[in-house]
């Protein structure tokens, strides 16, 4: 239980957001800092963002598995103290911090297996408590560093909200000049259909009600942006994709109307990626067209620490630009008003961040 300090002057309480699942409470509240064990790391927060999965605890959705916690697990910020046994990092590093840590105790792990094959990841915000704080106190293995020339704000928005939807890529195993639709154009969909094109898919098509989120991603390398309640659509799809249909649909709504639309238009062996769906989301009685076209369906849920570090290296070479994607950042104290700004859609925020 060694700290080698950054300077020295970890101090013994922060601030912190504390959520009270009984009451319901959100509060800013005096906290202690846990000081790192031997493999983990002490970082300073810079920022980090308001997530639809912290609301679904927050407003009831999810039960949260510890009863008070710190919500928030999209989070950047510099390094300030290292266990003795940590090598990678030293005071002063900056980094973006991977919502999942390992175990530690799992089959995987015990053969060194890491965050990213870890049987059981602890989350941060869920199985720990989060970064709506001033520091947080994490695995040496569930960082990755930030170059200078990446504002510390937008690599939050990397963590989650870009990883996330490139690493549904990875699954899809997509290729250049493969036909692509988005359903749902939140954070990750409007980020999916950036990297779509970073990728080289075309023509791409985004699907969303919201026209706010249509026009956006029109402006993000979608080639055309559908109202998914217009009757039209699946032909539309097939206009556009001259009669083939999709190769792949990225379904992040997960209700089965948008399961059944992608469905539709999926072409011969094409692939369905069902984004951070949840068990109910598939009918009964859907499969069978799927098999009969040789057709896949797979699911993807969060991101492993290579795609964050993939998404890093897009936008230091300038690939990748998500400028836009802060829609406000807010003092820890105005909490109460970033939850407001996400849970009302505000404007269709991509990010409201939270600085400490
Ligand atoms: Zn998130
Ligand atoms: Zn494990």
């Amino acid at each position: 239980m060694t700290a080698t300090g950054a300077d020295g002057r970890l101090p013994a309480t922060m601030r912190a957001v504390r959520f009270d699942s009984v009451t319901g409470d959100l509060s800013l509240q005096e906290v202690p800092v846990r000081a790192p064990d031997v493999d983990e790391v002490v970082v300073k927060i810079a920022a980090c963002g308001i997530c639809n999965s912290d609301l679904d605890r927050i407003d009831g959705r999810v039960t949260p598995v510890l009863p008070v916690f710190t919500p928030g697990h999209e989070a950047a910020g510099v390094v300030v103290a290292v266990g003795e046994r940590v090598s990678l990092w030293a005071p002063g590093d900056r980094v973006v911090l991977a919502a999942g840590r390992e175990c530690g105790h799992c089959a995987e792990c015990r053969v060194g297996g890491g965050p990213d094959d870890c049987a059981d990841p602890h989350l941060m915000a869920v199985h720990c408590d989060g970064a709506w704080a001033e520091y947080v106190t994490t695995s040496a293995t569930a960082l990755v560093g930030v170059p200078d020339s990446i504002p510390l704000e937008q690599a939050t928005v990397l963590s989650g909200s870009v990883s996330t939807p490139y690493g549904a890529i990875d699954t899809a195993r997509l290729r250049p000049a493969e036909a692509v639709g988005v359903w749902g154009l939140g954070a990750l969909g409007t980020h999916l259909v950036q990297l779509a094109r970073i990728c080289g898919a075309s023509p791409i098509i985004a699907l969303d009600p919201r026209p706010v989120a249509r026009e956006r991603a029109l402006g993000r390398g979608a080639d055309v942006a559908l109202d998914p309640a217009n009757r039209q659509v699946t032909s539309y799809i097939k206009e556009i994709t001259k009669g083939r249909g999709l190769d792949v649909a990225f379904d992040l709504v997960g209700c089965p109307s948008t399961f059944g639309q992608a469905r539709e238009v999926l072409r011969k062996r094409g692939r369905l990626v069902m984004v951070s769906a949840s068990p109910d989301t598939q009918e009964v009685g859907r499969e069978l067209p799927l098999a009969r076209n040789d057709q896949i369906v797979v699911g993807h849920t969060g991101y492993r620490v290579t795609h964050l570090e993939g998404v890093v290296e897009l936008m230091e070479r300038g690939r990748l630009d998500i400028d836009g994607s802060i829609s406000a950042i807010l003092p820890l104290e105005q909490v109460i008003e970033g939850v407001r700004r996400m849970r009302e859609h505000d404007d269709a925020p991509i990010r409201v961040l939270l600085r400490p």
